[in-house]
């Protein structure tokens, strides 16, 4: 596990700045709720945190590394997107197994590591289907198994039950919550659902044109919101 320590971070694209100076300490082992309305930076945030977007100013750690000048594949993240993008042709097995098999993994740690994987998340019976042969949720199941086989010091979400259902979203996320609980790997979660941050995050971090409103357990956020905008949010009576 690691801690990731976020710096007076800025991001701008051409002449506009969508992060405006963010500062945040995740422990390790944190299970870390970005939320905020559309468009407010919560991707952008992540993103820069796994690499895939350059940071314009400040400083992202990831355990003891400053990982500003890192590539994604060294930064011992794994990020779980809303659209699963599983490889069509390939079995979940074979799905499970990509990232480890490009890097040349030896075989029999391919095999423990997606094993387990597998265990985890409920698919061992179903390791040699396609993804058209899954459910919605199973598909997100292994797009979540395609991240854990990586090991990674940090997880971070983009979304990642937004395409479900209502009610498949309450299980998914009690799935998440077991996760987390057996593995204890640090977790950035974004979701525009407050109650999924709520019921998930041992900290929320609510987020608006940028900048951080408020960060805090979720209870203290509900019952003591710092502006009328927090409160609008996380819908508490104001
Ligand atoms: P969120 O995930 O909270 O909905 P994003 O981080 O995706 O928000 O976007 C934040 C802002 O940055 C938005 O105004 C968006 O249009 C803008 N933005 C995101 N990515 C790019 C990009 N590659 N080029 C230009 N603007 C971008
Ligand atoms: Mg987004």
């Amino acid at each position: 596990m690691a801690s990731v320590v976020i710096k007076d971070v800025r991001k701008a694209f051409g002449q506009v700045e969508v992060i405006k100076g963010v500062s945040l300490d995740i422990a390790e082992g944190e299970f870390v709720a970005l939320v905020g309305p559309s468009g407010c930076g919560k991707s952008t945030l992540l993103r820069m945190i796994a690499g895939l977007e350059a940071v314009s100013d400040g400083e992202i750690r990831i355990g003891n590394r400053v990982v500003n000048d890192i590539e994604p594949k060294d930064r011992d993240v794994a990020m779980v997107f809303q659209s699963y993008a599983l490889y069509p042709h390939m079995t979940v097995a074979e799905n499970l197994s990509f990232a480890l098999r490009l890097k040349k993994t030896a075989r029999d740690k391919v095999d423990s590591r997606v094993d387990h994987a597998a265990r985890m998340l409920g698919l061992s019976d179903l390791l040699q289907r396609l993804p058209r042969q899954l459910s919605g949720g199973q598909r997100q199941r292994v797009a979540m198994g395609r991240a854990l086989v990586r090991n990674p010091q940090v997880f971070l979400f983009d979304e990642p039950l937004s395409n479900l259902d209502a009610k498949l979203r309450v299980q998914m996320r009690a799935e998440i919550k077991k996760l987390h609980q057996s593995l204890k790997v640090t977790t950035v979660y974004v979701t525009h659902d407050q109650m999924e941050a709520m019921t998930l995050a041992d900290r929320v971090v609510v987020l608006q044109g940028g900048v951080i409103e408020q960060a805090g357990r979720p209870l203290d956020l509900y019952d003591r919101p710092a502006n009328a905008f927090v409160a609008g949010f996380i819908g508490s009576p104001a």
